[in-house]
């Protein structure tokens, strides 16, 4: 059982496969060296895995097993542990990235030359590849047919869990090997610690269980970032330390407006998984072709200013903030930050997909791709490009009372609830506030840059 992006012992289809094989199981995770040498020592990404990894490791212990480990290439690492192992099929869960794609391909064809196979179970998602297309066979890409399709196709059995004994299934650990730790991996200046974010196979649980307990409240609170409406389970659902099984059934299990809401988000997941599997070139350019190639200006200390939260947007700056600070930020927030780049600052889409990639913790190609292309207009059922969120509004509507922005710009903490969003507006500022020195004037001026947004994307 080769362990990817499904780092839990429980409801997880290959493993479940593997154990009902009735061959002895051997479990591995590749730290795969293609994936990490793209990553800077800090990143956060590898103490979430880590913590993962140390969890799943003592689960299998617990049940008379290990997992082992392997740290380089899995196209190499794969059939070669499979050759020591005497294995004859490998077992994993399928993943509908490109990159993904091509290494399982390459992977089984190393199995191959030994005889083996590399066998790949359907468990990111609860419909995939085919499984929904539309009347005509194609591929869905505007998302509401595609959640009533997914509605009318689901049964409960889709969600089952896919869950088999550990114990007496798993092979007898020739010696118990612990993981090596972030240094020996070259990791480990970034700390998890004092972000409030729980890890492993533990940490999804616990933040399920808390979440089961407001799903009610999901759609009236899942717009404001300074409220604990939304459920932050994306980071467990992109390791695996969740399964999706696991989330439709909580949602499945209640019968209200915000557990319906809360099933939807898990379908615009779905939604771009297909859409990546189907259209893997939207990793790299616009979905509609009439956006390929528009000429942003791309000003360099535009974009850093972005990044830095210095933009003197103060909703705009505390998103920014809580992204590089604690590598989360809240959807409605991701939304308003994407749409700045584009539509304000006149960056193309793709820079902030990129910067989002490399902070986020939950990122995740699919949902980080479709996310931007939605926010830009150049995605496949986005927002048309004339809908420009203006900046300003968005903050007083879901962050009225400024809670989220003193929390992540401080420095504005003394300004009153209207001023806080618009400083530069305000007939009053504090005393010994001064705008441009202790916070920036606003580096750009949203309405003309609206009308430069709507010339760009119509090439007046
Ligand atoms: P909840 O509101 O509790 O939703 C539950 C789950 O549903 C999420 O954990 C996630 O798995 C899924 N989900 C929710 N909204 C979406 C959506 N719009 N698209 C796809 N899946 C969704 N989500 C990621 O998981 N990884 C990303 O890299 C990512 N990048 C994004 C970039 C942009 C520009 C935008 C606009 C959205 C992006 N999203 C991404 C979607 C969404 O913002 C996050 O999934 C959500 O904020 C995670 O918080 P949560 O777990 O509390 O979500």
């Amino acid at each position: 059982m080769w362990f990817r992006r499904d780092l839990r012992a429980s409801d997880n289809v290959a493993l479940n496969a593997a154990l009902r094989s009735g061959a002895s199981v051997h479990c591995v995770f590749v730290f795969d060296r293609r994936i990490l040498a793209g990553l800077p020592p800090d990143d956060k990404r590898l103490v979430f895995i880590h913590a993962a990894l140390v969890e799943l490791q003592q689960t299998l212990r617990d049940a008379g097993g290990e997992l082992l480990w392997r740290d380089g290439d899995p196209v190499h690492e794969i059939p070669a542990l499979a050759r020591e192992l005497g294995c004859c099929s490998v077992c994993a869960n399928r993943d509908y990235e490109p990159y993904a794609r091509q290494r399982d391909a390459d992977v089984a064809a190393g199995l191959a030359a030994n005889l083996g196979d590399l066998r790949l179970y359907k468990d990111t998602v609860i419909f995939e590849q085919d499984q929904l297309l539309t009347g005509q066979g194609k591929p869905y890409t505007v998302y509401t047919p595609y959640m009533k399709r997914w509605r009318q196709s689901f049964h409960p059995a889709l969600a089952a869990e896919a869950s088999t004994a550990l114990r007496g299934a798993l092979a007898t650990p020739a010696a118990l090997r612990p993981l090596p730790t972030l240094a020996e991996l070259g990791f480990g200046e970034a700390s998890l610690d004092g972000l409030r974010v729980q890890t492993g196979r533990s940490g999804a649980l616990v933040l399920l269980d808390d979440f089961r307990r407001r799903i009610a409240h999901y759609k009236t609170l899942r717009d404001f970032p300074a409220v604990k409406g939304v459920s932050y389970l994306s980071a467990h659902l992109r390791f695996g330390t969740l399964s999706v099984r696991e989330a439709v059934r909580v949602a499945l299990a209640e019968a209200s407006e915000g557990a319906e809401c809360w099933l939807n988000e898990l379908i615009w997941r779905e939604f771009y998984q297909q859409l990546l599997w189907h259209f893997p070139a939207v990793a790299g350019d616009s979905f509609k072709p009439e956006y390929r190639g528009l000429p942003f200006p791309n000003d360099t200390a535009l974009f850093e200013a972005w990044c830095d939260g210095r933009t003197g947007y103060p909703l705009v700056d505390a998103a920014m903030r809580q992204l590089k600070h604690s590598g989360y930020m809240h959807n409605r927030l991701r939304m308003i930050a994407a749409s700045f780049l584009v539509k304000d600052l006149l960056v193309d889409w793709r820079w902030g997909e990129a910067y989002f990639a490399s902070k986020l913790l939950d990122f995740d190609l699919a949902a980080n791709n479709g996310g931007w292309q939605w926010a830009a207009s150049t995605g496949c059922d986005a927002q048309p490009y004339f809908r420009i969120f203006n900046p300003v509004t968005q903050s007083e509507k879901f962050d009225a009372k400024g809670q989220f922005i003193r929390r992540y710009v401080p420095e504005l903490a003394a300004l009153d609830d209207k001023a806080i969003h618009a400083p530069w507006l305000a007939k009053a500022l504090p005393a010994g506030f001064v705008l441009g020195r202790d916070y920036p004037a606003p580096i750009v001026d949203h309405a003309v840059q609206r009308e430069a947004a709507l010339k760009l994307f119509a090439r007046d």
